[in-house]
């Protein structure tokens, strides 16, 4: 039986890992969570008593980390010292460019295959099994890191070498993150023009201001009844998830000299929302700092 060591059992981790085990995986998993780690228990995961031992006989090791110093330690201090030499090493948490380099680097010097494959879609396609993965990896290696994702992704796409998932992702979110600015600027404007919101989709949505944030996310509460804006804003992509995002494209941005003054312009913003006390909320919810209705926290 397929052996996968599952290291991050947090939001998006635990519904991945029980994709892993409904897949007919065995499944190896810690979390340095006790709580996580019970859980994962109820979902037919073996917990480890550490990510070593978890990844001791592994046939492939995942790892879904907050950030590039978790996946960069971990690496160091338990997966590559641990994990056989014929193992896959994927992680898909949501990291720098440098630290997804610099870990493949380190693990191809000791032999290892490795790649990042950072991921699309929230905490609901993580349990669905339906996130889209993005990965950088050496091209004769992808069949098989395909094969590895496939019981938790809709979409697995190769962007190239090791740091280009990483680099596909955050370019992605910073896009992403622009747009509904964009988007809740318009509304706010058309309110304050005496232009009624919804006609205002009706007919921005079918002309060239058409975009992903308006027609499958909208912002403002109504056109699109399944968006978070209908439920005050809770659940989605928190707020403070696509400012670390957009924080990872600036720094990445600055490191390589592209100009992104909308993406900077897009951290600030997002900054002053998530320090105002609303990092929880989804992020659509810049529009309502835009139109002034948020109280926000200013100490
Ligand atoms: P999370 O904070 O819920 O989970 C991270 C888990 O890692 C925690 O359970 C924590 O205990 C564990 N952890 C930290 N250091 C560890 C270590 N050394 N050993 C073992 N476990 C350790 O975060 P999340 O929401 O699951 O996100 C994980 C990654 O996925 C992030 O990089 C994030 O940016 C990315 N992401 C999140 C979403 C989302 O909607 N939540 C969507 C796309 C991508």
């Amino acid at each position: 039986m397929t052996r996968v060591a599952f290291i991050g059992l947090g939001n998006m981790g635990s519904g991945m890992a029980a994709n892993q085990a409904k897949a007919g995986r065995e499944v190896v998993a810690f979390d340095l969570s006790a709580d996580a780690l019970s859980r994962a228990k109820e979902q037919g995961i073996n917990p480890a008593s550490s990510a070593g031992e978890a990844c001791k006989d592994a046939d492939m090791v995942i790892t879904m980390l907050p950030a590039g110093q978790h996946v960069r330690d971990l690496y160091m201090e338990a997966v590559l010292p641990n994990a056989p030499k014929d193992a896959l090493l994927i992680d898909c948490s949501t990291i720098d460019v440098d630290s997804a380099r610099t870990v493949a680097r380190d693990a191809s010097m000791q032999g290892f295959r490795a790649a990042d494959a950072p991921v699309s879609g929230g905490t609901a396609a993580a349990s669905g099994g339906t996130l889209t993965f993005m990965v950088g990896c050496r091209e004769q290696d992808f069949p098989e890191i395909e094969a590895a994702l496939k019981p938790m992704a809709k979409a697995i796409i190769r962007a190239g070498d090791s740091g280009t998932g990483q680099a596909a992702k955050i370019c992605n979110n910073m896009l992403l993150g622009i747009s509904m600015i964009a988007t809740s600027e318009a509304f706010a404007l058309a309110e304050s023009l005496g232009l009624d919101a919804q006609k205002f989709f009706d007919i921005s949505s079918q002309a060239s201001g058409q975009n992903w944030s308006m027609t499958s996310y909208c912002p403002w509460p109504g056109p699109v009844p399944a968006a978070p804006s209908n439920r005050d804003y809770e659940g989605g992509f928190a707020a403070a998830m696509m400012l670390k995002d957009l924080k990872l494209a600036q720094d990445a941005a600055d490191a390589s000299g592209a100009p992104t003054p909308l993406g900077g312009a897009a951290e600030a913003l997002y900054g002053e929302l998530v320090r105002g006390g609303y990092g929880g909320k989804d992020f659509s919810i810049i529009l309502q700092m835009l139109r002034g209705t948020l109280a926000l926290n200013r100490e």
